[in-house]
Formats: structure tokens, sequence, C-alpha cells
């Protein structure tokens, strides 16, 4: 069967080719941001020195050839996310945007007291804060879907909260924190059983496994450029158009607007561009695109299949440390690896494994309320991208071992 040829997808990425403290860089920070392959380094350089324009609104080529790209894109994440229309895609400056963008928008027009939105204590602060803060204004409750010893989420306790006071059910589709992967379309069936609509946090599903927003069901559906291969700066809503076009607008502006009138009220464009006001991160929008090419050039199949290999051989490798527990044991699980080792600080490890060359994450991953679930502040995090190796796993492992014994 078909195998990832890593040696040449490692070729696409030049930071690989640094060392860090002497030592060949062992990248292993993906989850928080990932590396960006040549193809799409080269964009910035191209758009820079051929097409620099504003978009939408220029009747010259520069301007034309900025707007193609630019929409060429909406198509291309239409495509990776399997939706309908792309004018059900909207780019925002990443996931947190674009969750806050459904709470100021929807969430505003459609939320008040005696209403619930249900989360789960496996999210990201970003799909956390959003709706505190909306909640303290609009007097909404959130209730918590809690998660079991494996980090696995509670789908009992799920059917057991959900009810006809529930507007909206948002959770992520892969924790970021420890790599669970939640059935999420199961929960968007539930929730439409219930009348409230669900919004899923893809940020860390979006590299690692094909998505398709209409088979899953979902509402709405976020993730970030810089988690799939391409730039910081922006990421992407999906929602369904209905949804998208019955909301009011979130920021207002230029691009978002049909006409504007000091006489009679002003009037909006349509979905996607009413929710994108002023001037977006061209370049970083059509680079996006080139990134999600690239994905789709190697396949996410093969992606997947590869980082699962990766994630079982550190699973293995780890095991060999004494006092080593892995948190996040599900069997659902994607390339992720949280771990907290008896007599050595997080932090610690994560400085003296640097000095290795090898880069993790050390903290608590913006996921406060799932590591007070475990009791910890802070883990060390190992998370994977197509172009780790089983030989760098094998670095990191044994670079572990020896920072832990340095540590005790
Ligand atoms: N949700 C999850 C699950 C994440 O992993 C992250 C990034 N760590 C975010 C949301 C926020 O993404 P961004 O910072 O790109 O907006």
């Amino acid at each position: 069967d078909l195998q990832l040829d890593v040696a040449r997808v490692r070729r696409d990425f030049p930071i690989l080719d640094r060392e860090v403290h002497g030592k060949p860089l062992v990248y292993l920070d993906n989850a928080a941001t990932c590396q960006t392959p040549r193809q799409v380094i080269e964009v910035f350089d191209d758009y820079y020195r051929r097409y620099n324009a504003n978009i939408h609104r220029g009747l010259h080529t520069l301007a034309d050839e900025a707007t193609a790209a630019f929409e060429g894109t909406r198509e291309t994440v239409r495509a990776y996310l399997g939706a309908a229309e792309s004018r059900e895609i909207v780019f925002t400056r990443g996931t947190t945007e674009a969750i806050n963008l459904v709470a100021g928008s929807w969430g505003r027009a459609n939320l008040g007291p005696g209403d619930e939105v249900l989360i789960s204590r496996l999210e990201h602060h970003s799909n956390i804060v959003p709706w505190q803060l909306l909640a303290g204004e609009l007097g909404f409750t959130i209730k918590v879907i809690p998660v079991d010893e494996r980090g696995v989420l509670d789908q009992t306790a799920y059917r057991d909260l959900i009810g006809e006071r529930t507007r909206l059910v948002a959770v992520n589709h892969v924790s970021n924190a420890l790599g669970t992967i939640n059935p999420v379309g199961e929960m968007a069936s539930l929730a439409h059983e219930h009348g409230a609509l669900i919004m899923v946090d893809g940020a860390q599903a979006a590299p690692h496994q094909p998505i398709d927003v209409q088979a899953l069901g979902v509402d709405f559906y976020a993730f970030s450029g810089h988690k799939v291969y391409g730039p910081t700066g922006v990421g992407v809503l999906y929602g369904r158009a209905e949804l998208l076009e019955a909301m009011p607008p979130w920021q207002g502006g230029g691009e978002m607007i049909k006409t504007v009138s000091f006489e009679t009220p002003t009037t909006f464009a349509d979905i996607p561009h009413k929710f994108e006001a002023g001037t977006p991160a061209i370049a970083e929008v059509i680079a996006l695109g080139r990134a999600l090419e690239w994905v789709n050039e190697i396949g996410l199949e093969l992606i997947q299949a590869w980082e699962t290999r990766l994630l079982e051989h550190a699973t293995e490798g780890v095991a060999s440390i004494e006092g080593l527990r892995v948190l996040g044991t599900s069997p659902d699980k994607a390339a992720v690896l949280s771990f907290v080792v008896d007599g050595a600080h997080a932090q610690d490890i994560g400085l003296l494994i640097d000095q290795l060359g090898v880069a993790i994450r050390t903290g608590h991953h913006c996921a406060q309320p799932l590591l007070s679930h475990f009791g910890v502040e802070a883990t060390c995090r190992a998370s994977f991208a197509a172009y780790n190796t089983p030989e760098e796993i094998d670095v990191f492992v044994e670079g572990l071992g020896r920072v832990v014994n340095m540590l005790r």
C-alpha cells in the first residue's frame, strides 16, 4: 500500500535544515504552529513582486489578479472542507477570530436569559472565553460536557445536559492538549434533534484528517492557516449559507456594505463579504490556498496514516521512561503526545530538551480547565506533522530520558 515519502516531504521545508544549539532541529511543536513548505513561502515573494494590490475594488490588472487569487483560495477551502458553496467560506484572522465572529454575530442575535450554550472541558480557551464574555453581557448559561480519565468526552453526560434550552453546542474536533478526536458527527445529530446548532473548532483537525462538513452535519467549522502548513494571520469560518445570511454583520467597515448613507439605512454586502470588513490578509489568504493544495498533493489519508505511526512510535518510546504519565489515552487520537513526569517540572524539561535541538511545548496549552481536571498545571506536549520521522522521535525519546535523569 501507499506510503508517505517523508524524505521528499522534508525537502519542501527549508527550516528543517537549521540547527538549534548546534544540533539538528527536531520540531515537535506542530500543534502550536506547524512549518511552511517553500511553495507557501514563495507565494509571498511572488505576490509582493508581481501583483500586490487591494482586492475587489480596482479596475486594474493587478487588482484583478489579486482578487482572482484571493477568491480562488475560497474555492480551495470550500473543497477542502466539503462545503456546498464557496460563499459559505469566510476568511478570518484565525480560529480565535472565527469563534468570536460566531459569538458576536450569531450569539448576540440569538442568545439571552434562559438559553444555554454547551461547551466541553476539552476546549481551548478560545472556545471558552468568547462565550463567557458574551454570557456576562446577555445572561445565558454555559454548561460544560465533562471528560473521563482518558480525556474522552462523556457522551452520556452530553445526552443528559442537552435539552430544549440548548441553543448551541460548541466543541473542538480534536483536542490540542490531548489529541482526543471527538465524534462531532454524532454530536451534531444529537444537537439538531434538540433544535440546537453545533459549532466545531477544527484547528487541530484540519491538518490531520479529511474533513467533510456536510457529511458531519455541522453548522459552523473553524480552523487556522498556521496549523495547516500555511501562514499566521489567516483562518477560516465555514457557516451554512442560510445561517450566515440570517446573521447580522459583526465588524463594520469597507468591503462589507452595499450602500452607505446618512439618509437611509446602510445596507450590507451578500455573504461571505458581509463578514469580511476592511482589507483582509491578502497574501496570507492566497498562501493558505497554496498550503491546502500542498496537503492535497500528498493526501490527508497518507498524512494521517504516517502520523498515526509516529504517535505509536512515540507512545511506545516514552513508556520506557520511569514515572512518566501520558495524559490523553483516547482510542481515537490525533498526533499529540501530552505527558508529565514525576520529579521533573514540564518547564525544566522543555528548556533542557531545547538544548538538544528538540522543540516541544510546555505549559497549560490554553486549556486550564482540562489540565485542572487531571490535577496538573502544565504538561509537556510533543505533536507531529507530515515531515517528522521515527528517527526524530528516537532523538526526542533519548533526549527526554537524559533530561529527566538530570532533573531527578
Ligand atoms: N482551538 C484549538 C483547538 C487550538 O489548538 C488553537 C490554537 N492553539 C486555537 C483554537 C486557536 O487558534 P488561533 O490561535 O490560531 O486563533
